[in-house]
């Protein structure tokens, strides 16, 4: 794999990074591509074991994932509900069929879903190795301080 160093992109770069998009979707390192990110079916790692960038830095780093994840739910029961009502009109159990869809979309699509928030905070810069110091890359910006644990 043919990549420039790590941090040597800015957040530009980094959003117009498809294959690292892809990498995150498919549940590998946005970072470094590799795997090892995901140590359950949803649960991710503190740490990339092969990168060091740490995953989660603010506890609530992935509500921004579930409600992706819901949109995509609703996108899918949305063309689900469409589709059978428009071929088999409203018929009994249908209100069934859909809860059971709506279920199993939100299921199958938290991970890659996950995957893919991930590559957006590695993007924006918040995917970062303890103690390196982005905020150069990102002027303006000035949130550092902030996000300092007291
Ligand atoms: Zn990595």
């Amino acid at each position: 794999m043919t990549r420039p160093p790590e941090g040597a992109t800015g957040a530009a770069d980094r959003f117009r990074d498809l294959r690292a998009m892809w990498r995150g979707t498919r549940g590998l390192c946005p970072n470094c591509g590799s795997g090892g990110v995901f140590t359950s079916l949803w649960g991710v790692a503190p740490v990339c074991p092969n990168c060091g960038v740490r995953f989660e830095r603010e506890s609530g780093a992935w509500v921004g994932a579930w409600v992706l994840t819901y949109s995509v739910a609703l996108l899918i029961l949305i063309v689900v509900s469409v589709v059978l009502i428009v071929n088999f009109g409203l018929f009994p159990g249908l209100e069934w069929i859909l809860v059971g869809t709506g279920a199993a979309a939100v299921l199958l699509s938290y991970r890659p879903v996950k995957g893919w928030w991930l590559w957006w905070m590695w993007a924006a810069g918040f995917v970062t190795r303890d103690g390196e110091d982005d905020i150069e890359a990102y002027p303006g910006s000035g949130t550092r301080d902030a996000k300092k644990r007291g």
